[in-house]
């Protein structure tokens, strides 16, 4: 079983990013693993534009009037500078802290890391004329790295996008050592229509069939990475978790699916929600998994419920004898579209230690995947799907508390997300006990 698990992940082990040729190959490969194992999978295609860097452009002016450029890339979503591109004075944004904010009004700015929305909000209120973030670290080489491409979050979006770019952090260091009191930035990006499909499987409960239970993972990799660990892992412990359902049948039904184009936006969930948008009422709750199988690091699992769900979550590892630790946590993965659309979910991962973490890049193969590691975590999403599918009352009740409502809005933006557009409805109170 092991083994299996282990060479299905090695056949997908290639870079599959959204929309591409190797994405709809790893697809038809699984389709066809589900298909032996006896079960009918249905391919479900879906489109999304986005707007893609035809031209970037990165120079530093120095002081003796030189134009030094930069390798850079573009943030997909991000914001067009007029063609002829424009040239504006350089500030390196250590930090959001009040002092350097009074000093980049006008400018571009040099940040770190991804930007969160407050942080946002302040490089718009400070009016800079675009930004410029770093990828990698300051051991890289040009021969083993790759430049990412990051993406204009939807929560920025509500505040409208800014010109931005991607640098590696060792180009960085050489831009900051020249001192430029001024830059020279051009950003073109045109639109592209991407088709991506998921996989949906059904398996039908014996004895409460009209209730679902969602399992799920993405299928899809990053540019650059081959995606074993984020997430081909996810993805073959689904074919597993199928095996096990076909020789035990639920109680509930269990709809196994496997979603493109998770890294771009978390599409191939909000696709199937869309189309599917009578089943939400159906679905109970969704379980999900991103990221695993590595021999470093720790299972990580997120509860996005009703607070008493990460007590009978503990409860359950004790039972099972699992090692894992738990937040109570939106997770930026398909169970946020789910949690968008009512549905409470519960995420499984693993985190890697410092220094043994390679989440979208290059390194992120089969060199660190073990198959004792992948079983495990198979096991355990069986054990929990098992368990709520085969309740008499699913132990996570159906409620997004205000709390998460709060956050999953914060997530998507006001704009993008369902649960916005509806009014909250508070937590049904348990009935008091009279004599
Ligand atoms: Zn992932």
């Amino acid at each position: 079983m092991a083994k299996k698990i282990y060479e299905r992940l090695a056949a997908i082990s290639y870079s599959r990013p959204s929309g591409t040729e190797e994405e709809k190959r790893a697809g038809e490969y699984l389709f066809k693993e589900i298909e032996g194992i006896g079960f009918k999978p249905v391919f479900e295609e879906f489109s999304y534009t986005r707007k893609v860097p035809a031209d970037a452009y990165l120079a530093a002016v120095t002081e003796d009037g030189r134009e030094v450029s930069f390798y850079v890339t573009g943030v997909i979503d991000s914001l067009d500078t007029p063609e002829e591109g424009l040239e504006a004075e350089f500030y390196y944004l250590r930090s959001f802290d009040d002092v350097s904010l009074t000093r980049i009004k006008g400018k571009v700015v040099l940040i770190h890391d991804r930007l969160s929305k407050d942080e946002y909000r302040k490089l718009r209120a400070a009016g800079i004329a675009g930004y410029v973030t770093t990828s990698g670290t300051v051991r890289d080489t040009y021969e083993n790295s790759d430049l990412e491409t990051a993406r204009f979050r939807d929560n920025l979006s509500d505040e409208g996008a800014l010109p931005a770019f991607t640098i590696r952090l060792i180009d960085a260091v050489e831009l900051l050592r020249l001192k430029p009191k001024k830059v020279k930035i051009r950003l073109k990006l045109v639109e592209e229509t991407v088709t991506s499909r998921n996989i949906v499987v059904t398996v039908p409960g014996k004895k409460i069939p009209e209730e679902i239970i969602v399992a799920g993972a993405h299928y899809d990799s990053v540019p650059f990475s081959l995606g074993s660990w984020d997430n081909g892992a996810g993805a073959v412990q689904i074919v597993a978790l199928l095996e096990h359902f076909k020789r035990n049948a639920p109680d509930r039904t269990v709809k196994a699916i496997l979603f493109g184009s998770e890294e771009t936006g978390l599409r191939g969930s909000r696709a199937y929600l869309e189309a599917h948008e009578d089943e939400a009422e159906s679905i109970k709750l969704m379980l999900n998994i991103d990221v695993g199988g590595s021999i470093l690091g720790k299972e990580i699992i997120f509860i996005a419920a009703v607070g008493e769900t990460e007590g009978w979550v503990r409860a359950f590892l004790k039972e099972t004898g699992y090692e894992a630790v738990t937040f109570a946590k939106l997770m930026s993965s398909d169970c946020a579209n789910f949690n968008d659309y009512g549905i409470p979910s519960i995420s499984i991962g693993e985190g890697a230690p410092r220094g043994g973490g390679y989440m979208h890049t290059r390194y992120d193969n089969m060199d660190l995947i073990d198959e004792d590691v992948l079983e495990r975590e198979a096991g355990f999403l069986a054990k929990l799907t098992d368990r709520v599918a085969n309740s008499v009352v699913i132990p996570i009740p159906k409620h997004i508390p205000e709390n998460l409502r709060k956050d999953i809005i914060e997530y998507f933006g006001e704009k993008k997300s369902v649960i916005s557009k509806k009014p909250y409805v508070p937590e049904p109170k348990p009935v008091p006990f009279h004599f």
